[in-house]
């Protein structure tokens, strides 16, 4: 039976401003079997796509991507908030679902050739995901897929991750 993650997964109305129902993810990665789960769901989803790289967003991405990432045994890429990344990056301006933002990957991080998995929390907008797959798109990679442990569907994320690319959106919740 599947693991039931939406009971760990917790309701905050009006935060981070009014009018928001943030869904905090926290009791579900703190709890040792819904964290397994959730990190063997997505990379057992995706296990037979030969994906050779992960990325994940600043910050919530990184939480989950990552142990994606050791799970299918490949490498793992940030994607981060400006002048984080040390050395040259390309960077992506987005909407999200309450303010605008800006990611950046290291120039080097992805290569052609590579088949990139995305990996993060929560889908609200899409545009999160959006940003990250024009950085593997100018990376002249190509992505395989998208998994989030959460998809706010009423928002319609994957209208907009349609709009950009075809590849599968998979969320467990
Ligand atoms: P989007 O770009 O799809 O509008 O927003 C998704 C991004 O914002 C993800 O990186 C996610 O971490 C964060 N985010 C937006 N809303 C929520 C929320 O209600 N809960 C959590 N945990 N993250 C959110």
């Amino acid at each position: 039976m599947a693991f039931d993650y939406e009971s760990l997964i917790k309701d905050l109305p009006d935060y981070p401003e009014p009018g928001v129902v943030f869904k905090d993810i926290t009791p579900l990665l703190g709890d040792a079997e819904g964290f397994r789960a959730v990190v063997r769901d997505i990379a057992g989803h995706f296990a037979d796509r030969g994906v050779t790289k992960v990325v994940g967003a600043e910050a919530r991405g990184f939480l989950i991507g990552a142990p994606v990432a050791y799970e299918l045994g490949v490498g793992f890429v940030p994607a981060r908030k400006p002048g984080k990344l040390p050395r040259a990056t390309r960077s992506e301006d987005y909407t999200l679902e309450y303010g605008t933002n800006t990611l950046e990957m290291h120039l080097d991080a992805i290569e052609p050739g590579d088949r990139v998995l995305l990996v993060d929390d929560l889908a609200a907008t899409g545009g999160t995901a959006v940003a990250q797959a024009r950085l593997v798109e100018a990376a002249g990679a190509e992505m395989v897929g998208m998994g989030f442990l959460m998809e706010l569907a009423f928002l319609k994320p994957r209208e907009v991750i349609a709009r950009e690319t075809d590849v599968e959106v998979y969320a467990l919740v």
